[in-house]
């Protein structure tokens, strides 16, 4: 007697659907009308990136768990982040907080290079997998403490802290080129506003532009870890 087994391979078209959905109610409906944007949040598959215990609900209007006490974040978050930087392809961008590499991997697709930065080695690992599964092959993951930035790859034109930090760490100021964007969640460990840094001429302009709640940055210039 032969035992017989059916691999049932989750048909492509229902995640494009559900990814469909979700650009148009959670993000064009809500006013992220960049097209370069929606293209790309329409096009990087969330659900290869989130972990097997979650990925049904990879295109629901949430945060989810991604191993380690870390999150990814909200789809909604992850457009303004990429709205307020408002990439043109050429930049060289460093992002803080890899997780599973989604937003490294949307970055990929809106800049030239990205450099990504994650202190949880696994988390490192597995973003790397996916992203060279994926055939993307202008990001780069770093292994390291974020909070003191890539010293040797600096300047970068946008840097994207993807965790909440007490106050903006000196060195990633330090690494924007003329005119960068740093973008970073301000706050204590679970509320902080999301704060925009331009480097113009010899001046840093600070804007706060509204509320968030992202997973506290660690590192030496960042929260103790727990
Ligand atoms: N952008 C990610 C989600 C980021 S969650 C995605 O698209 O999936 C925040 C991440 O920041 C976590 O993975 C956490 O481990 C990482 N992190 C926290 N402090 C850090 C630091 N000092 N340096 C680098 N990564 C850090």
């Amino acid at each position: 007697m032969s035992a017989s087994c059916t691999i049932v391979d989750v048909d492509t078209s229902h995640w494009d659907r559900l990814r469909e959905q979700m650009v148009e109610d959670q993000l064009r409906k809500r006013g992220i009308l960049n097209l370069s944007i929606l293209d790309a949040m329409g096009s990087v598959p969330r659900h290869v990136f989130v972990p097997e215990t979650v990925r049904d609900l990879s295109y629901e209007d949430r945060a989810l768990a991604i191993g380690h006490g870390q999150t990814i974040s909200q789809p909604y978050m992850t457009a303004i982040m990429l709205q307020v930087l408002a990439l043109s392809g050429t930049e060289k961008v460093m992002e803080i907080g890899t997780g599973t590499g989604y937003q490294a991997a949307l970055l990929a697709r809106l800049a030239k290079q990205v450099e990504t930065v994650e202190l949880v080695p696994e988390l490192a690992s597995q973003a790397r997998e996916t992203l060279a599964a994926l055939g993307i092959s202008n990001v780069n993951v770093h292994i390291a403490d974020g909070s003191r930035g890539l010293p040797g790859e600096a300047p970068f034109d946008a840097i994207a802290v993807a965790a909440g930090a007490p106050d903006v760490p000196p060195m990633l100021l330090e690494q924007l080129a003329p005119n960068g964007k740093l973008l970073i969640p301000i706050g204590d460990r679970k509320q902080q506003i999301l704060t925009l840094f331009q480097k113009m001429d010899s001046q840093v302009v600070r804007k706060p532009l509204g509320g968030c709640a992202f997973v506290p940055l660690l590192g030496v210039h960042g929260w103790p870890g727990a």
